[in-house]
Parts: structure tokens; C-alpha cells; sequence
């Protein structure tokens, strides 16, 4: 019989070209147009129809990957990406990632593979003790930490527990029942949306909270609106903050909001999906002031502190809420380690049953950088950001949108709408980089976010150079 399998030589060897590859990319990707130009179908186009029924050289493979693939890559990892929120790779998180897929381990309980939960639970409290967390979300008491691929996942995971206290575990066992009500700002993510229609409680069961002029969540208004849900009948059962919003990093009050949810026993959970990463800065923990109230909290490594998707921090208090609303035990799941109740079984954590080693890259990207290090480069990236600002501020035709608490500036030219939008375009067409949008208050509003793992005073200098010249 044939031997089809790349054999460990061959492995080693194209590992090598493949890592010579990347290396290249990292070298090379702040001279390429940082934004995709092919048209819908073109690479499409360039596949073959059908699969190969013989297999091919690798060097067929690779080359093309030059020929077919990078003209259709938005280059996330250039300097020169000021779009969305960064998505940061790094030289130790894409070398933790290949170990892992080369272990290529299902961590679904401890005793699959008991150093993916052993690792990824002293990363989480590591994670705890870098941003100043609460200690309720450290695993030494009630909660613990865990990872998920996205912010998305883990306010779903956060929702089902909420749901399940909240109706005393009715909801899993018949269903919901209509009387749920969930809050988040109209500012919020659309994942909290997404949630409540998985979970079943319905998009018109959540209320989007007003804001203030800085777009973080009026406390008033949601006492309010819990107040009348509560007069109709309704049960308030969880409240969404955010902490870095999408559109223009506003901040939610936790103070104030986690009375409220403390009063009227709501669960609060909150969503720093981009900004929890500036807390490793001693001087920007107070974004998460009136945290301590929180039920649970999840911020992203793959956003902005340079481990490469997928990579989401999510910590509870009372992980027995969470594994309560979330475990199911089969009968082939069975095991010692599970049933003396000693280990994690991070299966009972999530939606997915089967995981990765993700913790892997976290580890490796924590012990390259150490502590200093990643605190460096937000704080540089921070720095860039108010710097920016000013510029924006000190040109007569050029506006703030938006405070900027952390590293986001959302600014437009004061010649309206259609004027911005054209610039952007230009600005992307270009291909010298790359800026995304927002609406606030109903206007078109330009979002620099400045995070990308290399990008420096330079770029961010050279990007205001350009949007000037593109009015
Ligand atoms: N929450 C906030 C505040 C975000 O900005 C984002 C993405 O930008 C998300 C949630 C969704 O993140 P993920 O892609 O990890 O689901």
C-alpha cells in the first residue's frame, strides 16, 4: 500500500520553508496595500473546480499560496492596519499555535489531556492578577477562568447561566417562557443580540439602554427600563456593559450599573473585548472601576494583546452557574478524574464540546513578553493614540467624534457625510492603509485604531500625513 503521509522529514523540511514563509510575510507585509482589491469570485475563480484525485508537491502548494491566495488577503497584521480592532498576531503566539496543532490534543476534559486544563487555568489567573481582576474570577475561590474562541461565545455561555438562575433552571429543562428581559446599551456589541435570539429570550426582549454625549450607558435609563419590565411582569435577568464599545470605546459606568443589577438581582456580566487589555497598565485600571460587582467578564487576547485568534478571556464568579447550565454527562464521557471532582472539565464551560490547546500560545506569548513587555506596547499604542487625537483636535478641519478613553480616535473632516466617506475610500483604495467606520449621533465618523503589534509613531504620523493630503 502507498505510504500517502508526509513522512517527519519531509515534515521538518517543509516546516522549515513554512516558517521561512511567515518570517518573509512579517518582514515584507508593511510594504503590501493593506487592503484586499480583488472583486468578488476572483479567487474563486483561480481554484480548480474540483478536488485533486492525486496529491500534489508541496511546492505546488505553497506557490500557490503567492499566485492565489495573498492577493486576497486584507494584510490585518501591517503596521499600517488602523481598521476595526486589531486582530494581533505575534512571533511567540504563531510558534505556541503550531505546537499545539502539532499535538493536536481535544482538551475537553482533564482527562483527555490534563496539562491543556492544568495550563489554561493558570493562565486565566495569571490573566487576573496582569489586569488587576477581581480575585472572585480567580480559580482559587467560586470562579475560574476559561478560554472561548470568540467575545461573542462567551457572552452566549454568560447568557445561558444568567438564564438558568434566573428561572431557578427552568429554562433548560421546558424551554423559556417569555418572561426574560436582557439590557445592554444601544451602543453594545450585536453579539449580546445574537445571544438573546440563540438563547431563546428574543430580540424584543432586549433592551438597548440610552446613552450619554460620551456613548456609555445612562444608569438612570436602565433602572428605568427594569423598573417598568419589572411593573409589567417581566424578570430582569441580565445586563450587558461594555467596557471599550465597538463603534467609539466608550466606557459604561460599573459602579452605578452594578448597584442596580446588585438591587434588583440581575446578573452583570461585561464585555471588554478590545480595551480589558489596557488594564495591564497600572494607570488605566480604572476602566474596569465597579467591576468587583460583576457576575462575569470576558476580554480578548486576539484583539489586542498579541496572541493571534482565536484567543477569548472569559472568567465567572461562581463557575458552578455556568457548569450547572451548561453539563451534560454522557455516559462515554464518564471518568475517575471528572467524578472525584478535583478537576475542570472545561467541556462544561462553553458550547462546543471539543477544544484546542489554546492556552499553548497565551503561555508563550506571557513568557516572551513577560508582564513589561506587553505593558510597552499598549502603553506606546495608548500614547499614539492621544497624540493623534491632538492633531485632530488642533486642525481646523478636522473633529473629534468621541472622548478617547484608550486607543481608538473616532474623528471626521467637517465637510460632512459624503465628503468622509469619500475620503475613506480613497485613503483604502490607496492601499497605504487601512481605516473603517462608524456612525455616531447619525453622523459618518472615521475610526483610527491604533493597536497593530508593529505599528509605530511612524505610521500612525505617516496615516495623518495621507488623510489630510485626501480631503
Ligand atoms: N464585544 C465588543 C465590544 C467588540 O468590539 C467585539 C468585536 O470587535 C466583540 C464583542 C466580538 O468579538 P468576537 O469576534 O471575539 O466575538
Amino acid at each position: 500500500m502507498n505510504d500517502y503521509h508526509m513522512t517527519p522529514d519531509e515534515f521538518r523540511a517543509r516546516g522549515r520553508d513554512v516558517i521561512d514563509w511567515i518570517a518573509d510575510y512579517m518582514e515584507e507585509v508593511e510594504g503590501y496595500p493593506v487592503m484586499s482589491k480583488v472583486a468578488p469570485g476572483d479567487i474563486a475563480a483561480r481554484l480548480p473546480d474540483h478536488p485533486p484525485r492525486q496529491g500534489e508537491s508541496f511546492d505546488e502548494v505553497l506557490a500557490d499560496l503567492d499566485e492565489i491566495v495573498l492577493p486576497g488577503i486584507t494584510h490585518w497584521q501591517s503596521p499600517n492596519f488602523f481598521g476595526y480592532f486589531p486582530a494581533n498576531a505575534s512571533g511567540p503566539a504563531i510558534l505556541g499555535d503550531l505546537i499545539s496543532s502539532g499535538l493536536g490534543v481535544q482538551g475537553m476534559l482533564w482527562a483527555t489531556s490534563p496539562a491543556a486544563t492544568e495550563v489554561e487555568t493558570r493562565m486565566m489567573d495569571w490573566l487576573v492578577e496582569m489586569l488587576g481582576l477581581p480575585e472572585r474570577f480567580s480559580s482559587s475561590g467560586t470562579g475560574g477562568g476559561v478560554i472561548q474562541d470568540s467575545a461573542s461565545s462567551a457572552t452566549l455561555a454568560a447568557l445561558l447561566a444568567a438564564r438558568e438562575r434566573a428561572t431557578g433552571g427552568l429554562s433548560n429543562r421546558d424551554g423559556v417562557d417569555g418572561s426574560i428581559v436582557v439590557y445592554a446599551s444601544s451602543q453594545a456589541h450585536s453579539s449580546v443580540e445574537k445571544a438573546v435570539r440563540i438563547a431563546g429570550i428574543g430580540s424584543n426582549h432586549l433592551r438597548l439602554v440610552d446613552v450619554d454625549d460620551t456613548f456609555a450607558m445612562r444608569a438612570d435609563a436602565l433602572e428605568a427600563a427594569i423598573r417598568a419590565d419589572l411593573d409589567a411582569g417581566l424578570v430582569p435577568a441580565f445586563v450587558s456593559a461594555t467596557v471599550g464599545t465597538t463603534s467609539s470605546t466608550a466606557i459604561d459606568p460599573l459602579p452605578a450599573i452594578g448597584e442596580i443589577c446588585a438591587r434588583h438581582g440581575v446578573w452583570l456580566h461585561v464585555d471588554a473585548a478590545l480595551a480589558g487589555t489596557a488594564a495591564l497598565l497600572p494607570e488605566m485600571r480604572w476602566i474596569h472601576e465597579g467591576l468587583e460587582a460583576a457576575d462575569s467578564y470576558v476580554f480578548n487576547p486576539h484583539k489586542w494583546m498579541l496572541t493571534n485568534f482565536d484567543c477569548s478571556a472569559f472568567f465567572v464568579a461562581d463557575r458552578a452557574a455556568l457548569i450547572g447550565a451548561l453539563s451534560i454527562l454522557p455516559e462515554y464521557l464518564r471518568n475517575q478524574a471528572s467524578e472525584s471532582g478535583e478537576v475542570f472539565d472545561y467541556r462544561d464551560w462553553h458550547v462546543p464540546l471539543g477544544r484546542r490547546f489554546r492556552a499553548l500560545k497565551l503561555w508563550f506569548v506571557i513568557r516572551h513578553y513577560g508582564v513589561e513587555g506587553l505593558q510597552s506596547v499598549v502603553r506606546e499604542h495608548l500614547r499614539l493614540a492621544r497624540e493623534f487625537a491632538t492633531w485632530v483636535a488642533e486642525d481646523p478641519d478636522f473633529e473629534l467624534a468621541a472622548p478617547v478613553p484608550v486607543n481608538l480616535v473616532c474623528f471626521r473632516h467637517i465637510g460632512g457625510d459624503d465628503a468622509n466617506e469619500a475620503m475613506m475610500h480613497r485613503l483604502n483604495e490607496s492601499g497605504r492603509l487601512l481605516l473603517t467606520h462608524t456612525k455616531l449621533d447619525g453622523r459618518f465618523t472615521l475610526r483610527m485604531s491604533i493597536g497593530q503589534t508593529r505599528t509605530e509613531e511612524r505610521h500612525v504620523r505617516k496615516a495623518w500625513e495621507l488623510i489630510k493630503a485626501a480631503v
